[in-house]
């Protein structure tokens, strides 16, 4: 039977991996909505090719360029920010949620308020209002299918909670992993943003330089996963091939294994939890890649995986202000206005400001974003 699947986000980086996997399965799916927030002209290059029934773009600005691109075909367009919340609650069958920031949060309320399937490429929107969403999807029926390859991999693995006595999410350590501090100290976006196995978008491959990737990870896994949360590791492995892995008392662990390439964990989500896809990719060969390795990560070359760590244990207030300052402060790096370990300085002094508010509600976790921007 015809599925159908609308992206949030489709412009992007898991957007675009997300196309790759529904072009191999066009017979099986069609797309309902597709978003993208500026860059209209790739929006109606990608609705010409998969004719959605709906395209809305954030910045009215590009409005009448995206209307004008797509007259003549069936594809309804629309703008603004009510016109990507209209997309995120559209009856579809899977909702693929790759918008980026806390941007994504409001259309992942909206959806699960909507009993949406959520794939959850969107890590931001469970860093910051983890708890609230997770329990209006429970409420509404809606399903949350982690994306992010390391969550994805834990899912298939997460077998006997009770036993569970470690979750180890594996990272990659980024381009800076063996360079001197002095060195990291004075790199350029250009430098962070070439990361060694993934090809991403800008700002999670500065976070991925910083390992506040990780370190947003950790809160990710949280959410996912609250019954290991205690007892959640990271472990270095540089050649990205282990994702994820889970200890059981006994002493074993079972660990997933893929090339590093988001189709993989993407495919997984499409067909979670009884279909697996067949992918165009070289399958893994271990013989050629040889050898995997593994070591503890460097908090001190790396001091955002630490802060992170602190604000998983300190609450939701600090997990927001993380996330919102590191927002913040990825694009003040992107545009060469502070240096790299700026990041971390940023971050850590709006923790010690903002960290300690409390969050009861939705609405609090919009105000105190508000007022971190407004700094
Ligand atoms: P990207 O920058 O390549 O794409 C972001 C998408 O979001 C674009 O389509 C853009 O138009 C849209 N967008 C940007 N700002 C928006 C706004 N204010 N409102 C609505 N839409 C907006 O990012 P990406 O690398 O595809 O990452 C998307 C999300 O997936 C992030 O949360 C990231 O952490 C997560 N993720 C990405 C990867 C990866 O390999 N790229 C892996 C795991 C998780
Ligand atoms: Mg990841």
């Amino acid at each position: 039977m015809q599925q159908t699947v609308s992206i949030l986000g489709a412009t992007g980086s898991i957007g675009q991996s997300t196309l790759a996997v529904l072009r191999q399965y066009s017979n099986q799916y069609t797309v309902t909505a597709l978003t993208a927030q500026n860059n209209w002209e790739k929006l109606a290059q990608i609705a010409q090719e998969f004719t959605p029934k709906y395209v809305a773009i954030g910045n009215k600005k590009h409005a009448k360029d995206l209307e004008n691109a797509l007259s003549g075909t069936s594809v309804k367009v629309a703008a603004g920010e009510e016109a990507l919340l209209e997309a995120a609650t559209m009856p579809c069958d899977t909702l693929m949620l790759s918008v980026v920031g806390i941007a994504g949060l409001k259309p992942a309320l909206a959806a699960a308020q909507s009993g949406q399937r959520i794939l959850l490429a969107n890590k931001e929107s469970l860093v910051c209002g983890g708890p609230f969403l997770m329990d209006i999807a429970q409420q509404n029926g809606a399903q949350i299918i982690p994306v992010d390859s390391e969550h994805n991999a834990i899912l298939q693995i997460y077998d006997q909670p009770q036993n569970i006595t470690e979750v180890t999410l594996t990272a990659s350590g980024g381009p800076f992993l063996d360079w001197p501090k002095e060195k990291i100290a004075r790199a350029k976006p250009a430098q962070a943003v070439a990361h060694p196995n993934w090809s991403m978008g800008a700002k999670i491959s500065v976070d991925s330089a910083t390992l506040m990737n990780k370190g947003l990870e950790l809160i990710e896994a949280a959410r996912f996963f609250p019954q290991a949360q205690n007892n959640l590791s990271v472990l270095i492995h540089p050649q990205s091939i282990i994702h994820g892995m889970v200890t059981f008392k006994d002493g074993t662990t079972k660990a997933v294994l893929s090339p590093p390439n988001m189709q993989n964990p993407i495919a997984v989500a499409l067909g979670w939890p009884n279909e697996r896809f067949k992918l165009d990719l070289p399958p893994l060969d271990l013989a050629t890649i040889g050898k995997l390795t593994f070591k503890e990560p460097d908090v001190s070359a790396f001091p955002c995986l630490q802060l992170a760590q602190n604000a998983l244990k300190a609450g939701l207030g600090a997990c927001i202000t993380l996330n919102t300052y590191n927002e913040i402060a990825v694009a003040d790096f992107l545009a060469e206005k502070i240096p790299f370990y700026g990041i971390a300085k940023k971050v850590e002094a709006a923790l010690t400001k903002y960290g300690q508010q409390k969050i009861d509600s939705v609405d609090d976790i919009f105000a105190l974003n508000q007022e971190i921007q407004g700094d």
